[in-house]
């Protein structure tokens, strides 16, 4: 039995373990992160996707595989209180791609290039990079067989780690070939570790007749010396698998990209075949992997679509920032144009009209507002208008109001410099200041 921990009836409720809040200003670096995403994804033809977080739970049973991580123990997973149907918060997004692209009839008229961005959920020990809620940015390239896709997809990230300053990056390679090569390697699997029997932990020794590829993911470190030695999925390949994998080393090759094969590599999820790779870093500790992915070609008929190839990432949005953070990678925090300064609350009809025609013309301003009923005096108001750190303090006070003015004063550069100008004729004010863009 697990401790139940049981919410106080009175006083403070904290969140959930494991799952955080992002507050400003640490967010403005996961909306800068997600507009330099989206910026990218549209040079490379992607196209955003929004499916639930909420699927049906044998949509990851059968897509994810039944003896995974993330389905024997990560999932969260409950009954709808009203018809009792078994749902599960995702806890990755590619099944429910699939899903959403087989049950729009999606790939009928040829392959699509998607991405999404948004919040997955497993249940894990939370540490430094490992939440129970993270979000996670994918791009998934569905009826498309080639090599050129895969390395279409590395090169995406690529471009994505050069776009936010990201240097410390490697990519890992790997096949695992197709499935009749996956067989054989697995029963060469099978044939090593009953060998070694005496050297399996509880985990590899459960999974060795249903799952032999996840134990060498082991992150045991008692267990690496012979998974080291395992007989390796590239040494299965065929002759097409091969040339697959020698096409995607090709353009990477001639693109300039560095990787190492890694023929230890293989992921968390039963659906890859063929292409498998990671970007990791060393600077996260033992969360190194920023970004994974590779083909999954049987999913979508396994989903109950017509067969189609496809290939994907997934990157850790958590891990990718605290790179940034730790790269001290200059992020470019929102910054005001304005903040409007209020003596009179009978001025405030009017102020918001002025407001709202400088918000138009695209200049950020905020605007005092009351506390409990009262406007607060101007010198606490011109405190609050410093640390809002505009660049531009508007002083709508008792004098200017009634003459219809408005007192423009520079904050920041040339610091106090300050003009009377008439209410009227704000706009032209607005429309000389270049607006700071907020990304
Ligand atoms: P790991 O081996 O670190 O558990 P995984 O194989 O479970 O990773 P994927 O399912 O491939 O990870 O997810 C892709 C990426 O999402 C990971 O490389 C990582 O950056 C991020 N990620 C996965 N699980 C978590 C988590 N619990 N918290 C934060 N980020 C995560
Ligand atoms: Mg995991």
């Amino acid at each position: 039995m697990t401790k139940k921990e049981n919410p106080p009836a009175t006083g403070k409720l904290t969140g959930v373990k494991g799952m955080n809040d992002v507050m400003p200003p640490e967010s403005a670096a996961v909306e800068w992160l997600e507009s330099r995403v989206r910026s990218l994804m549209a040079r490379y033809a992607y196209r955003n996707i929004r499916t639930p977080i909420v699927e049906r739970t044998p949509l990851f049973v059968r897509g994810l595989g039944e003896v995974t991580d993330i389905v024997e123990k990560e999932m969260y997973s409950f009954e709808d209180r009203l018809n009792g149907d078994p749902l599960t918060l995702r806890p990755e997004a590619t099944a429910g791609v699939v899903r959403a692209v087989v049950e729009h009839s999606m790939l009928y008229e040829g392959g699509k290039r998607l991405y999404y961005i948004g919040p997955m959920f497993r249940h894990e020990r939370p540490q430094r990079g490992r939440y129970r809620q993270f979000d996670q940015i994918g791009a998934e390239a569905l009826g498309f067989g080639g090599a050129e896709v895969d390395a279409e997809l590395i090169l995406l990230a690529v471009a994505l780690w050069k776009d936010v300053g990201l240097t410390d990056v490697r990519l890992e390679l790997n096949s695992l070939g197709q499935p009749q090569e996956r067989a054989a390697h697995r029963q060469a699997l099978i044939v090593y570790f009953e060998q070694h029997l005496e050297l399996l932990d509880e985990d590899a020794k459960r999974r060795l007749h249903s799952n032999p590829l996840r134990i060498l993911d082991t992150k045991n470190p008692a267990m690496q010396a012979l998974v080291e030695a395992a007989p390796r999925p590239l040494d299965y390949l065929g002759r097409e698998s091969l040339a697959h994998f020698n096409m995607l080393k090709e353009i990477l090759d001639a693109n300039g990209v560095t990787y190492t094969v890694n023929p230890r590599l293989v992921r968390g999820m039963d659906y890859y075949n063929l292409t498998v790779f990671e970007f990791t870093t060393d600077r996260l500790g033992s969360q190194g992997t920023v970004c994974a992915g590779g083909r999954y070609d049987y999913l979508v008929e396994q989903l109950g679509g017509k067969p189609a190839p496809a290939v994907g990432w997934a990157l850790g949005v958590d891990r990718v920032l605290e790179l940034i953070k730790e790269q001290c990678l200059g992020v470019i925090e929102p910054t005001l144009d304005a903040y409007a300064i209020v003596s009179d609350a009978t001025a405030l009809p009017m102020v918001l009209q002025t407001l709202q025609t400088l918000r138009s013309m695209g200049i950020s301003v905020q605007m005092h507002a009351s506390v409990a009923g009262s406007m607060g005096s101007m010198k606490s108001q011109f405190k609050r208008a410093d640390s809002s750190k505009a660049r531009h303090a508007l002083i709508f006070g008792t004098d200017e109001v009634e003459k219809n003015l408005v007192t423009v004063k520079s904050l920041r550069e040339g610091s106090g410099e300050q003009v009377t100008r008439s209410i009227a004729e704000i706009a032209d004010w607005a429309s000389t200041l270049q607006s700071i863009p907020l990304n």
